[in-house]
């Protein structure tokens, strides 16, 4: 910071004056003097400038009391419009969300290809459309993100992703050779983890999110902003090693954590030993509600093994909360009491161990919300309306 450059402070106030709006919905000027401690004439500035750009609208409030009614500044919410995308293995999911947070559109389409002109032909087509049909709006379509189930670097070309064996694919560039929107890429452990802040735990500074949903992935949030280690690939826990003679593992490494914690292997190993070509979640849950031993053994054992990660995991991060996103474990009652059995260790320190509600949302949620905070350039966005999540 250079201490007394103007430019350099009118940006500061500007960026805590939209970040107070966000978070709050409806404020007055004179609560964000309080709150920010800046100023009643710095705000008036501020705010006629945000006003002029169309970002934020004034409204007067009504209520029942005597006396004047403030004015209320809030978001200008329908301004421009944010696209996030999952894509995932057989099918990709977009959602558009408008400025203050509020989900517009969600649709998801199958896809049955792992080439990448595929692939990438369709997100220029379907980006392409929602930047059309968004056109209108004073900003239009501001930005997409794409999560992606593998890594991805500082510069945001994808290193790796198992499933549809890509590796270092520039997809941001060659999106935006095509199509007139910012694109930006990030790793779905990562954009969950911060869905979870945003819209659940925005007191939490110190999270860890353990996706175990397809492969395993971890988000780390360390005073409240998201850990990516030197090249962008933190959080990669799926190759922890638990057993250090155990299995083979793709990576080159035995005894990976996820050869044991994958839900697909918890799977494989339920239809394998149970003799079922197909088993649902329902499925397993109607089997452990029936008490049947196979499915409570197979499953006693996966949670031991969730639990030795996570052991791992607490004793290298001491998180404040810690998310666990598994469809696997909803359908197992008690889960969490379990596992908080599992971790007896005197040294394994965290206040809250908590199952996502966000669930498979959690990736697309956080896309909105990060290239909201991208757009408004505020050091932090916090949604915390329960019924956005209904
Ligand atoms: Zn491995």
């Amino acid at each position: 910071m250079v201490i007394g450059d103007g430019a350099y402070i009118k940006k500061l106030n500007r960026s805590l004056i939209l970040q107070k709006i966000i978070e709050h919905e409806f404020i007055s000027r004179a609560e964000i003097a309080k709150i920010t401690g800046l100023n009643k004439a710095t705000i008036s500035v501020q705010v006629a400038d945000l006003l002029d750009a169309k970002l934020v609208q004034e409204t007067q409030q009504e209520h029942n009391t005597v006396g004047r009614r403030p004015i209320m500044l809030s978001i200008n919410e329908s301004a421009g419009y944010v696209l996030g995308i999952d894509l995932d293995f057989k099918e990709i999911k977009f959602q558009i969300s408008d400025l203050q947070g509020n989900i517009v559109e969600t649709n998801t389409i199958a896809i049955n290809t792992e080439v990448y002109e595929e692939i990438l032909y369709i997100l220029i087509e379907e980006i392409r459309d929602y930047k059309e049909k968004y056109s209108t709006c004073h900003y239009g379509l501001v930005q997409a993100i794409i999560g992606v189930h593998g890594t991805v670097n500082n510069d945001e070309w994808i290193q790796f992703i198992p499933r549809f064996h890509w590796s270092n694919k520039d997809l941001k560039s060659d999106i935006e050779r095509e199509v007139d929107v910012k694109v930006s890429i990030e790793n779905t452990a990562n954009l969950s983890i911060f869905a979870e802040r945003v819209y659940k735990y925005p007191e939490s500074d110190n999270m860890l999110g353990i996706v175990l949903i397809s492969g395993i992935g971890a988000g780390i949030i360390n005073d409240g902003k998201l850990v990516k280690g030197h090249d962008g690939y933190a959080g990669e826990i799926g190759h922890m090693i638990i057993s250090p003679f155990g299995q083979e593992c793709r990576c080159g490494n035995s005894g990976c954590w996820e050869l044991y914690t994958a839900e697909p292997v918890v799977f494989s190993q339920l239809m394998e030993r149970l003799d079922r070509p197909n088993l649902s979640y329902n499925d397993i849950k109607q089997l452990l509600a029936v008490s049947d031993p196979t499915t409570c053994e197979v499953m006693k054992t996966f949670i031991s093994y969730v639990s030795i990660g996570l052991n791992n995991m607490i004793n290298s991060y001491n998180p404040e909360t810690l998310i666990i996103n598994s469809e696997l474990l909803k359908v197992y009652p008690n889960a969490i009491e379990e596992i908080e059995e599992n971790l007896q260790s005197s040294v394994s320190v965290y206040q809250q161990i908590v199952l996502s509600d966000l669930g498979k949302d959690a990736s697309v949620l956080g896309a909105c919300a990060l290239a909201i905070q991208n757009f408004f350039q505020v050091e932090e966005v916090v949604f915390s309306r329960e019924e956005v999540l209904d």
